[in-house]
């Protein structure tokens, strides 16, 4: 079987329409030891640009799954992202207990079986044991 996969350049072709494209890249990402109302005052001008933007959601999405740290991108600051992140985590984990809890009580699974005397009359070691 032959493997298809989209060319690497499918991946970015969004980036050709980004509202941001040739903009001042200081608006999305914070200088240094920025914080309180200059941060508030700049994430909010960049959201406001992601908001008119025709590609935030592959834009949110590429940067969610590439686990952004920095910067605005696809309509998200850096806390929204971390704070999606985490309940996507949340969500896994507790699918992940389910899925365990549910192979738990499935018939036959090795933790419900009586090793070693299913079938026997009595329950006598299987190997000698002097
Ligand atoms: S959503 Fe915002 S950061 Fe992303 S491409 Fe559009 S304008 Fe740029």
């Amino acid at each position: 079987m032959i493997a298809r996969h989209r060319p690497l350049v499918d991946h970015w072709d969004w980036q050709r329409h980004a509202l941001c494209r040739g903009m001042d890249s200081s608006v999305f990402f914070s200088p240094q030891g920025e914080r309180g109302q200059a941060r508030r005052a700049r994430e909010e001008k960049a959201l406001a640009i992601c908001a008119r933007c025709p590609v935030h959601e592959d834009c949110a999405r590429t940067a969610l799954r590439a686990g952004e740290a920095y910067g605005v991108w696809g309509g998200l600051t850096e806390r929204e992202r971390e704070a999606a992140l985490l309940r996507d985590r949340a969500r896994l984990h507790e699918q992940n207990s389910q899925v365990s809890a549910a192979c738990a009580r499935m018939p036959g699974n090795a933790e419900q079986q009586t090793p070693r005397t299913v079938g026997r009359s009595d329950s006598a070691p299987l190997w000698p044991t002097t």
